[in-house]
């Protein structure tokens, strides 16, 4: 046997059937059996033998598999024990994979790429568990972990709002966060009847690639962050009173419609509104104003 073998319907459900697997739903098993599609993640992924790369959930293994072919190394985290035989049997002759038998969530990746990588920059690929897409991603990007992109199948409903701007119905929280850390690229919308069992959502591939320096630079980055989030929390409210009754932090309503003036806005515009880089005055504003003590 040589090259990948999987990402076919007839051997993806010869070797489920092997080992009598079944799927569980809470962990938002998808599997890929297209080969297509894992080519074009592949691609964008952009990997050499220089490279560590981490996958998250390789379910039976078929996207380790291209993988290995194509690193130095691949480290594959899974949560389900019932896949650590079925990966121990599909990737048997790769000796360049490690299987972690693991909840992602769980896990110290920083200390892991620091360990196995020098704390040199590792890839992310994965064919992401859409129930805790935005945990996995924010969770890298905000413990630091040294790499270069993370390139991952996510709903395409995510996917757009990652990459969306100002304006945008899909314009959010999480959009700005992306965007402070990586510029998101899609890389390919993927339909449902690639999938085994077939998601109830369209996917999209999505590469973040990480910005060497953020954007915008703020006093306080965890505090610019509960800014953000406080203005989408209530996305029918105005921005002065989202933020006014986030309960995240008490400055006097004047103070805050003073810092939305200093961005040249009225008191009735919105955070959608608002760009990365106005957030940052916001926030590095407010912020001021709190250490200068002007709580009530
Ligand atoms: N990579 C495979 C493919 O493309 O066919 C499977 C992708 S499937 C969408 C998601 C995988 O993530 C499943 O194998 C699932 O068991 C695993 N998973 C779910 N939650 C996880 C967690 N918290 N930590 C690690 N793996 C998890």
């Amino acid at each position: 046997m040589s090259g990948p073998t999987l990402g076919n319907p007839k051997n993806t459900i010869e070797i489920l059937q092997k080992y009598n697997f079944s799927f569980q739903k809470k962990f938002g098993q998808n599997f890929l059996i297209d080969t297509h599609v894992l080519d074009k993640i592949i691609k964008a992924a952009n990997i050499t033998k220089d490279d560590l790369v981490l996958e998250i959930g390789p379910g039976i293994g078929t996207m380790t598999q291209y993988l290995a072919e194509a690193a130095g190394k691949v480290i594959a985290v899974e949560i389900d024990k019932n896949l650590i035989p079925i990966l121990a049997d599909t990737l048997g002759e790769y000796e360049n994979v490690q299987v972690i038998n693991e909840d992602v969530l769980k896990l110290d990746i920083r200390a892991l790429t620091e360990r196995e990588n020098g704390g040199r920059p590792i890839k992310i690929v994965a064919n992401l568990p859409y129930y805790i897409t935005t945990p996995i991603i924010m969770g890298l990007f905000e413990e630091h972990v040294p790499m270069e992109s993370i390139t991952v199948m996510v709903q395409k409903e995510v996917a757009d709002r990652m990459q969306s701007g100002p304006g945008s119905k899909d314009y959010g929280a999480l959009s700005l966060a992306v965007q402070y850390y990586a510029s998101p690229y899609i890389v390919a919308n993927v339909p449902p009847n690639c999938f085994m069992p077939r998601p109830k959502v369209g996917s999209a591939v999505i590469q973040l690639r990480k910005h060497e320096h953020p954007p915008v630079s703020v006093k306080n980055e965890k505090f610019l962050f509960h800014i953000i989030r406080a203005s989408f929390n209530q996305r029918r409210k105005t921005l002065a009173n989202g933020l006014n009754n986030s309960g995240q932090f008490s400055l006097p309503k004047d103070k805050i419609t003073e810092g939305i003036e200093r961005l040249g806005k009225g008191a009735g515009v919105r955070g959608e509104a608002l760009k990365l880089e106005e957030f940052a005055k916001l926030a590095d504003y407010l912020w001021e104003q709190i250490q200068e003590g002007s709580g009530p």
